[in-house]
């Protein structure tokens, strides 16, 4: 998943690089509250690790799909129609995304 939180003074996303899983981890790394810099308009403003949203990381899911269509290809070659599960690994990452998401929007740290 990508971490995100946006820009005041132009409304715009702006990513926030880190390997967090939940808030909690965010606060241990960068601190209750953190500077941003954001890219479009060069302003630099302070975030509370709240302000952080997760979302989709699309290259997870495409690196699933095409994991996905390889594996499926391979088995069909080797072992015939049950190899066409392997078709279920993109939808297995798009679940494991969707709750490691659904954690770090849920759980708020006190402010
Ligand atoms: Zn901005």
């Amino acid at each position: 998943m990508n971490l995100y939180t946006y820009c005041k003074s132009c409304k715009k996303d702006i990513k926030i690089k880190s390997q967090a899983d939940t808030r909690h981890d965010l606060q241990m790394e960068k601190g209750r509250e953190f500077k941003v810099n954001c890219l479009s308009c060069g302003s630099i403003e302070k975030k509370h690790v709240n302000d952080v949203k997760a979302e989709v990381n699309n290259k997870i899911i495409y690196f699933g799909i095409g994991l996905g269509v390889v594996a499926t290809i391979t088995l069909l070659y080797f072992y015939g129609a049950i190899g066409t599960l392997s078709g279920l690994i993109p939808i297995l990452f798009w679940r494991q995304q969707m709750s490691s998401i659904k954690s770090f929007n849920s759980f708020m740290v006190k402010r």
